[in-house]
């Protein structure tokens, strides 16, 4: 008799990457497994040995080494499909997802829907589906990614649309940046008391060695000043730094140009 591949919960594992990447590793009970953003092959290929896992999907956000610079090492192992951004800087392996295309991973029994959420980098995708979003280095817990090939016009597009998907989603993102990104919200917005929880309760986890993702959305709607450009308290403290902030895009760049240089 064929398993029922929906018969077992989803897992999601975290593989530990770099200083503080994250490499999301997905199984379901079965052998085949799909990876998020795998930056370095070594660690990837252990723990698919560890768990007994075949590689069959990977999924890649952006086009920086530490997301997609192990998929050629992976390939060499494995036969998998890589879903990545439409951007010439992957390689020939990838296939070009955009806005609104639909990812089916058949062996995992899960379908991710493409958001185009550029700014970080001009193609940066997120993955979005089963309550979960894979969001790369665009949306971060308490933060958001530097603006390397875009403008706070589009960040402010990609929170909006983000901003949209269900409180209760999971975010998964490619960096171990919580307890930084509070220190900076927290200058924002000292007075958010769901923002003073959550640095209590991340500087636990990290204090402990454990991670602070996933996240989730409600609690990023809560708690991440570049999710709330249009909070007055969160205008507010813009203003002070560039008195011609607003709501929307030009706090959005005030925040980030003073966490840049913070
Ligand atoms: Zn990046
Ligand atoms: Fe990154």
């Amino acid at each position: 008799m064929s398993q029922n591949k929906t018969s077992h919960a989803l897992e999601i594992d975290a593989i530990p990457a770099f200083d503080d990447n994250y490499i999301w590793l997905l199984h379901r009970g079965g052998k085949h497994a799909a990876v998020v953003d795998p930056g370095d092959a070594d660690p990837v290929l252990q723990a698919l040995s560890d768990r007994g896992l075949e590689l069959r999907t990977i999924l890649i956000t952006h086009h920086h080494w530490d997301h997609a610079g192990g998929v050629p090492d992976l390939l060499r192992h494995y036969q998998a499909r890589v879903y990545g951004p439409d951007d010439e800087r992957l390689g020939d392996w990838n296939q070009a997802c955009h806005e609104g295309d639909r990812v089916s991973l058949p062996e995992l029994d899960l379908h991710f829907e493409v958001l185009d959420v550029p700014a970080h980098t001009r193609s940066h995708i997120a993955f979005h589906g089963h309550g979960l979003l894979f969001s790369g280095d665009t949306l971060f817990s308490v933060g958001c990614g530097r603006f390397f090939e875009g403008t706070p016009e589009q960040m402010q597009l990609a929170m909006d649309k983000l901003r949209q998907l269900p409180a209760q989603t999971a975010v998964y993102c490619g960096h171990e940046y919580t307890e930084s990104n509070c220190q900076f919200a927290l200058a924002v917005e000292p007075d958010n008391t769901a923002l003073q929880a959550r640095y209590a309760e991340v500087k636990a986890l990290r204090s402990g060695g454990q991670r602070t993702l996933p996240s989730t959305l409600g609690a990023e709607l809560a708690t991440n000043p570049f999710l709330r450009t249009r909070e007055p308290a969160v205008v507010a403290a813009a203003q002070e730094q560039d008195q011609r902030a607003r709501a929307g895009s030009s706090t959005m760049a005030t925040l980030r140009a003073w966490k840049d240089r913070s």
